[in-house]
């Protein structure tokens, strides 16, 4: 069977992009995904709510809240694909000269750029996706399997854009649309985060003079090397089998009520859980008692990573086995159970994972692992933060003298992960940066005692 890829296509304004990605889409039954209606889909929303295309933190928020939705296209009046804001079919109204003139000015906004490329990303991990864009091989998808940039001259672009728009029943001036293209070019390619540039590893393709059906056919054929070529980055999906959905149901209430007999339970933010996956649940890890506590009060049951000592301990090993948690050794995150983890997030569930690795028995956070970073980059779902508080290796000694410990267990809002850019050191650096800024997340729900090596967020 041929596997589903993940294909970037950049290139600037015009450089007929949009056009090969969605025939390509076509052709081999993909989602074409136009990431430029997206920033255009802010612009036409700051225009209509009159937010000023330089007031960085209305934007921001616009970009978070603003609901995008792209589908195929419903109607054959040349349409690529549908273009959604709140609800409202927005198609064409984002193909005006006011969107044209200030959508650059938009897309260079860092929190804009961070709020859409998380919800791209989200979507091009999936595979069977043909992403167009500007930073797509660079910065949103660096593991496409397939990365092509797509150049022409600037006034081959000017022309198209020029016969466009005529053919539109628009008014146009080729000197006039030329200058715009250039000065779109120009801050699409100098802005300090994700400019517009070839990705290493991009098949650059000018398009001068060559008939679009020929470009296509060359990408059709480059797309066929690469399915055959073996996949590096399998992510089998996840089946829970029948005898842990069972001992969750029975075993589930058993330790509810046991903690809640044993031990005062606080729970704070249940209302921040989302409703469905991916996502990963990231909580700090003190003593045996974190896990059991997040697992038995989350409002259903996650999948659940265990450290791989746990299962020599038997008695510990009967529950965390019978409740299917994937076995993990400590600071060795192999390719494996990566795979079974990207798996898990994959078929849509929650993963629950502590990032500082193994238990501390000292209420103070630990550094992020690495393995954990590399996951969370390569997963490149939502965190959903946990805090608590209250566990310790003497839970058990208080708990049956009848002094009822109280544990508190406070879910922070889900948030998403910069995405990252580079390669090497520096997307290890990238990777640890993200991992602790997971960790700021949960100190944020503790108190200055379990800080430990990380400070809370500024509020
Ligand atoms: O592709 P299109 O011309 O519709 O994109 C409109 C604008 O959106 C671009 O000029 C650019 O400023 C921005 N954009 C971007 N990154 C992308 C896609 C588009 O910055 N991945």
């Amino acid at each position: 069977m041929t596997r589903k890829l993940s294909i970037a296509i950049d290139g600037p304004a015009a450089s007929g992009k949009s056009t090969l990605a969605e025939a390509l889409a076509k052709k081999l039954g993909y989602l074409y995904f136009d990431t430029g209606a997206m920033y255009r889909a802010v612009t036409l929303a700051a225009l209509r709510q009159g937010i000023d295309t330089q007031d960085q933190q209305a934007l921001a928020e616009l970009a978070e809240q603003a609901d995008i939705d792209l589908r195929p296209p419903s109607k054959a009046d040349g349409r690529l694909s549908d273009v959604f804001l709140d609800g409202e079919d927005i198609t064409w109204e984002i193909r005006t000269k006011a969107v044209d003139v200030n959508v650059s000015d938009v897309s260079a906004v860092p929190a804009v750029r961070q709020a859409l490329g998380a919800q791209q990303r989200r979507i091009g991990l999936r595979g069977g996706v043909v992403m167009a864009g500007r930073d797509i091989g660079t910065v949103v998808l660096p593991e496409a399997e397939l990365k092509v940039y797509l150049d022409a001259s600037p006034e081959e672009r000017a022309h198209r854009r020029h016969s466009e728009l005529l053919e539109q029943g628009k008014e146009a001036n080729y000197e006039k649309v030329l200058a715009a293209l250039i000065e779109r070019d120009k801050i699409d390619s100098s802005r300090a985060v994700a400019p517009l540039k070839p990705a290493e590893d991009a098949v650059m393709l000018k398009s001068d003079g060559m008939p679009r059906e020929e470009v296509l056919d060359l990408v059709l054929k480059l797309v066929a090397e690469r399915s055959q070529a073996e996949d590096p980055q399998s992510s089998p999906n996840y089946r829970l089998p029948l005898s842990h959905w069972i001992f969750r149901h029975i075993f589930g209430p058993i330790f509810r009520l046991l903690f809640r007999t044993l031990c005062r339970v606080r729970l704070e933010g249940l209302e921040n859980v989302p409703r469905k996956g991916p996502y990963i649940i990231a909580y700090n890890h003190v003593s045996n008692f974190e896990p059991p506590f997040v697992l038995a009060f989350w409002p259903y049951f996650p999948e659940a990573v265990a450290g791989a000592d746990v299962f020599q301990r038997k008695a510990i090993s009967l529950f965390v086995g019978g409740y299917g948690a994937i076995p993990v050794r400590r600071g060795e995150y192999d390719r494996k159970v990566i795979d079974t983890m990207l798996g898990v997030l994959a078929s849509g569930r929650p993963l629950a994972i502590a990032p500082e690795g193994g238990r501390s028995h000292d209420p103070g956070l630990r550094p992020a692992r690495a393995g954990v970073a590399y996951l969370m980059d390569r997963a490149g779902v939502p965190v959903v933060p946990v805090g608590i508080s209250g566990t310790s290796d003497e839970v058990l000694r208080l708990a049956v003298r009848g002094k009822r410990p109280q544990l508190t267990m406070r879910v922070g809002p889900a948030f998403n992960l910069p995405p990252i850019a580079g390669r090497g050191e520096e997307r290890r650096a990238a990777r640890q940066a993200n991992a602790d800024l997971v960790m700021r997340h949960i100190a944020s729900l503790l108190a200055p005692e379990h800080w430990g090596v990380y400070k809370p967020l500024e509020k």
